[in-house]
């Protein structure tokens, strides 16, 4: 058969930004996706579940649009990934590919943390978020934890956000004066990675809502009948309503593959994404990159674009005999909601030696509603 394969696994962020961006740069060679999900879920719009703006079926989209534009997907259960025969396993069936990108994401492992699923509510999925949304608005008083639960996980600003937006719903229901709001974490200061000045930028929002913030704390457990969150080394901390952060892992084929590396994830170039294996690309939460502070990447959407659009860059320059094309400098840029139609944004590069150089806008109305607008555009734009 005439032409190259491209085979993109994940139809996630991207996922869906490499299909289009090859599809668009490649008119001739076959650009196939394939997910085990019959639709693509926005995680961008997923804060907007908790405060019921948004239901998980308003932010999904079926896969299938892509067909419309020409880009083959197949629904399925990537089994194995064979770098060497250059295969992959597909429900059983062998798919050859000429070219590889990985963006499989992560899987949350709330079993990782005893006590964690039967003793509260996962807000990283849209059934969790919805269940969370449900509790929050017949909540009656009494306190709120958000608890951090392992490192790394995807989207260092969720739970802040979701922290300001539970206070503006227990507000809103009456019930704020009479709750509490902490969220119980490792990390030494919001966002860690962003610097210090994120970390004051994010505390300066959320403790003048009386939200409280406890860092340093190693979540070993959660007793589901006590209602605590037990920690390596102190006391307990009690909840009414538990909300958490799950541990997160690199995609099970992925790890099965032998593709990871030290601390579990796969690492890449970080200007291409390439892997050590020839035509294997891996981006997005599954990519290990190490920068210059010695810190990792965050995992975050952002960077799953960014990423999607240099290996498509990368391909088409390879398949075309054209020199490498301008190598990812690290720039990353979100918004923060806060949940009462006014959102923040922050801006930065994280490959700058020796600290990422972030910049942040204050919240405003016109930030949350870039936000919506971005919404809009990625549905346009990607399915
Ligand atoms: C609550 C929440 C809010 C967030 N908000 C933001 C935000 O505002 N901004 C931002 O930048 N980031 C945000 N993120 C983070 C963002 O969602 C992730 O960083 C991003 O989705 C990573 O993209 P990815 O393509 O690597 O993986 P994903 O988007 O997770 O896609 C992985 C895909 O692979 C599929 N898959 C996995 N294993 C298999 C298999 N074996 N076979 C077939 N299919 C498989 C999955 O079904 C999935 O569709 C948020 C995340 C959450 C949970």
């Amino acid at each position: 058969m005439p032409g190259k394969t491209i085979m993109v696994l994940g139809g996630g962020i991207g996922g869906v930004v490499a299909a289009n961006k090859l599809h668009h740069l490649l008119k001739n060679e076959r650009v196939t996706l394939i997910d085990r999900k019959p639709a693509h879920s926005f995680t961008g719009s997923y804060v907007w579940i908790l405060n019921g703006k948004r239901t998980a079926s308003q932010v999904e989209k079926s896969l299938s649009a892509l067909q419309k534009k020409g880009i083959g997907f197949t629904r399925g259960e990537v089994t194995a990934i064979n770098p060497k025969a250059g295969k992959v396993d597909v429900d059983g069936k062998e798919m050859g590919y000429d070219y590889l990108v990985v963006s499989l994401g992560a899987d949350l492992d709330p079993g990782a943390v005893p006590g964690l699923s039967r003793g509260g509510v996962n807000l990283f999925t849209t059934d969790g978020l919805t269940e969370a949304h449900r509790k929050l608005r017949e909540f009656s008083g009494g306190r709120v934890v958000i608890a951090v639960t392992r490192m790394p996980y995807k989207c260092p600003a969720a739970p802040y956000e979701m922290a300001m937006i539970i206070d503006k719903m227990l507000r809103k229901s009456g019930v704020r004066e009479r709750s509490e709001i902490e969220i119980v974490t490792w990390e030494p200061q919001p966002m860690p990675v962003a610097g210090p000045m994120m970390g004051r930028a994010v505390l300066s929002m959320i403790e003048p809502m009386g939200i409280k913030f406890r860092s340093g704390s190693t979540i070993t457990a959660i007793d589901p009948e006590e209602k605590s969150v037990l920690l390596e080394n102190d006391e307990p901390v009690p909840f009414d309503l538990l909300l958490y952060v799950p541990p997160h892992k690199c995609a099970q084929v992925v790890r099965e593959a032998g593709l990871t590396g030290e601390g579990g994830w796969v690492p890449v170039e970080p200007g291409t994404l390439a892997t050590s294996h020839e035509n294997l690309y891996v981006i997005g939460d599954a990519a290990a990159i190490k920068l210059p502070n010695a810190k990792m990447l965050p995992k975050a959407g952002v960077f799953a674009h960014k990423h999607a659009e240099t290996v498509a860059h990368e391909i088409a320059a390879a398949i075309k005999g054209k020199p490498a094309p301008k190598p990812y400098g690290g720039e990353g840029s979100c918004f923060l909601e806060v949940g009462d139609g006014t959102a923040g944004y922050a801006r930065g590069n994280f490959y700058a030696d020796p600290e990422p150089v972030v910049k942040a806008k204050k919240p405003g109305r016109l930030l949350h509603l870039e936000k919506v607008a971005f919404e809009k555009y990625w549905f346009w734009k990607y399915l």
